[in-house]
């Protein structure tokens, strides 16, 4: 493929996606109601469940990640429950502000961004409440900090008090599937949500949830779930291979390609790959003097948000200088903008490619 000056991601999402999952892509298009599209549905349905390590049915959504939100709001919280919300950063505050959007009463804890939330936070907020929650939403892994919160920590917290087996638990993977260990069915997780252009390293526009029975337990209850993203129509669908409005065929290719791929490489050792280049990262932003903005404990497999505040590297001119050298580069994200810079290492990326970036970023400090 001809590369027209491209340059390779470096950012939090969307990431580099192969040539040859691009190329997946240009299959000739079928009818979402044919028996060919189907044997995709069925087979991706297969793949998934793997990929998710669940034995639950796997939303196949076309939208991005936020889609989701919105339908996991919707669907999950009852209008005279609450939901209680983790927030620590930009993405985990956007979600919470969807829940409100969509009428549903929201009690949130936070913490500083950087920081994780741990399990004895969310004990504390749920032997305090005056009724059982309907949700628990928490965000894996906090893009805009480089946080990864201990999920399943956080699991069996919730599993414990809930006495009166109401309290769904919604995990946000969307920059952890694929990167980071994930396993719903014994994390006690009834909803993971994720979409497709951060580590799973496929075009951005199609999105995925594994959902428990629970969850559509729940959606039952409630009357007005929107039309989009109405669970329960999703999953009537699903049950026949297809689904309630025309998919995004195209991206559904690209996906069954790049899950034969992970599946080969095995999730174990894709997680592990990854945390091999977080690693190498951190160790380097360590040995320039930089410091790493996440909570040490807590730093992400998946990015890095290297922390700028000492060393006030000028972070036009690194993404300018990394230009040069064939990459795209993030300058930080929101109120930390500047003051840190995201290293995203996820996806299909390589230690040896890592390596490339890493000594192109000494060169542009040491000039
Ligand atoms: C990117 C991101 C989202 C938003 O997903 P979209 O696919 O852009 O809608 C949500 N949560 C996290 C943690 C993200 O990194």
């Amino acid at each position: 493929m001809a590369t027209n000056g491209h340059k390779r991601l470096l950012i939090p999402g969307p990431v580099e996606v192969r040539p040859e999952i691009l190329q997946a892509q240009t299959e000739w298009m079928i009818g979402h109601r044919s028996t060919a599209f189907a044997d995709l549905f069925a087979r991706l349905q297969e793949k998934l469940k793997k990929a998710f390590v669940t034995q639950n049915r796997v939303f196949v959504q076309g939208s991005s990640g936020t889609g989701l939100w919105e339908g996991a709001s919707r669907n999950c919280i009852r209008d005279d429950r609450k939901a209680l919300h983790l927030v620590g950063g930009a993405f985990s505050e956007r979600w919470a502000e969807i829940s409100k959007a969509n009428g549903k009463q929201v009690d949130i804890i936070t913490v500083e961004w950087g920081q994780a939330h741990t399990p004895e936070m969310v004990a504390d907020a749920l032997k305090n409440a005056a009724q059982p929650y309907d949700a628990v939403c928490v965000v894996h892994n906090e893009t805009s900090t480089g946080v990864t919160n201990p999920i399943q920590a956080i699991g069996e917290v919730v599993r414990q008090y809930d006495t009166t087996g109401e309290t769904l638990y919604l995990v946000d993977t969307v920059s952890g599937f694929l990167g980071i260990e994930l396993r719903p069915d014994d994390w006690g997780i009834d909803l993971a949500l994720t979409s497709s252009q951060k580590a799973f390293a496929l075009p951005p526009g199609i999105a995925f949830a594994s959902i428990s029975d629970r969850v559509l337990d729940r959606a039952k209850q409630i009357p007005y779930r929107g039309y989009y993203f109405d669970f329960i129509e999703i999953d009537d669908s699903l049950k026949k291979n297809n689904t309630p409005s025309t998919p995004p065929i195209s991206l559904m290719f690209a996906a069954d390609k790049q899950l034969d791929d992970i599946l080969v490489e095995g999730l174990e050792n894709r997680w592990e790959r990854h945390l091999q280049m977080r690693d190498l990262t951190i160790n380097w932003a360590n040995a320039r003097d930089f410091g790493v903005f996440a909570q040490d404990g807590y730093r992400s497999p998946t990015v890095t948000t290297v922390d700028n505040r000492t060393k006030g590297i000028d972070v036009d001119n690194m993404a300018k200088f990394m230009g040069t050298k064939g990459f795209s580069m993030d300058k930080g994200y929101g109120k930390i903008k500047g003051k840190t810079f995201r290293i995203a290492h996820m996806g299909d990326m390589s230690i040896a490619t890592m390596e490339e970036v890493l000594s192109g970023l000494d060169e542009f400090i040491e000039q």
